[in-house]
């Protein structure tokens, strides 16, 4: 029995998020056929020696040729021009989607450039890994994980609910958010946290000079975790902070001043308050644990698929 949600899939961007999207949609049976596209030759050649896409394509005007749905897994600054580039080739009925962490600055990137009667529909996967580029995907990076859909206004609610199933098809929980929403949440919950562990690593760098290499040699489970989180993709996160400039800057500016509360704390041996404070930040990590999105295993995030 068929279970195809689209006839013809176009990936542009054949990184980790296409990659496992590539898996998810055959694991799935979920489209008849995935064409691809990454920008070098190189990343194309390995696409088509790992069988990543029924076809892998030169352009990407001949990946979107035909297709039903084209998902642009780009990083966030790319997604303008690369619709700029696709938008001639799109036929009439087609859904535009994408993946990027950011909202607002895709779509007044690509909504623009969306020709009349193509559908537009952003989405946020909200999996990911420290991982790069096409051998980096796997079927199940979506599982039980989240993916929100951003329509925008006039978005047409069958393109929505079609794009919905592809992602349920996926193994994902699907919601729909508002773009700023979205954007605030991801900053708390994602784009912050990725610029604090960037900064303690470089911190730790930086003294690794004056310790003599003791911090990698001697790495705990604290700057452990840190480190697998700032050896993400160097591209993706600047796109990222360049265009949620403002949550992020909310959010770092909430955080500043809460650093500065623990810093007073600690300077007046205020041991209360560090106990009530670690004790309530105890209680979200519990939570996380109970809305099934980690396990309380003491090795989370080093265990997993590479
Ligand atoms: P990735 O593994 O680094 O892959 C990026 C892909 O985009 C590569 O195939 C790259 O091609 C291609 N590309 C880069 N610049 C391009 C351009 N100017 N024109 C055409 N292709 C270009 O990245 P990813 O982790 O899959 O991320 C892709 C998107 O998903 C980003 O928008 C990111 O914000 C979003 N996202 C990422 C995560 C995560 O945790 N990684 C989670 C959710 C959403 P080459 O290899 O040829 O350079």
């Amino acid at each position: 029995m068929s279970t195809h949600v689209y006839n013809r899939i176009a990936l542009i961007g054949l990184g980790l998020i296409a990659s496992s999207m590539a898996h998810a949609i055959r694991r799935g049976n979920l489209a008849q056929e995935i064409t691809g596209y990454a920008r070098s030759e190189a990343t194309r050649e390995t696409a088509r020696q790992i069988s990543l896409c029924d076809r892998v394509c030169d352009t990407a005007a001949d990946a979107v040729k035909g297709a039903d749905l084209v998902v642009l897994c780009v990083p966030v600054g790319a997604m303008g021009p690369v619709m700029e580039e696709i938008a001639p080739v799109l036929q009439p009925g087609a859904t535009v989607s994408d993946v990027g962490s950011v909202k607002r600055h895709v779509i007044e990137a690509v909504q623009p450039h969306i020709p009349e009667g193509v559908h537009f529909v952003p989405a946020h996967p909200l999996a990911g890994t420290e991982h790069s580029g096409p051998e980096a995907g796997f079927a199940e990076l979506y599982d039980n994980r989240w993916c929100l859909l951003v329509p925008v206004e006039g978005s047409d609610p069958d393109a929505v609910d079609r794009l919905r199933r592809l992602w349920e098809g996926m193994g994902a929980n699907v919601d729909e958010m508002d773009a700023d929403h979205h954007d605030l949440v991801l900053a708390v919950t994602s784009h912050a946290p990725h610029l604090i562990a960037y900064t303690m690593v470089g911190v730790a760098d930086d003294l690794r000079r004056v310790t003599d290499s003791e911090v990698i040699k001697y790495s705990a489970a604290g700057f452990r975790d840190f480190t697998r989180i700032a050896a993400s993709d160097p591209t993706m996160w600047r796109d990222v902070f360049l265009t949620n400039k403002d949550a992020t800057l909310e959010i770092l500016g909430r955080f500043t001043e809460e650093l500065f509360a623990l810093q007073r704390a600690i300077r007046t041996g205020d041991g209360d308050h560090l106990f009530d404070y670690f004790t309530r930040t105890r209680a979200i990590r519990r939570g996380i644990i109970e809305a099934g999105q980690d396990t309380a295993a003491p090795d989370f995030g080093r265990g997993g698929k590479p």
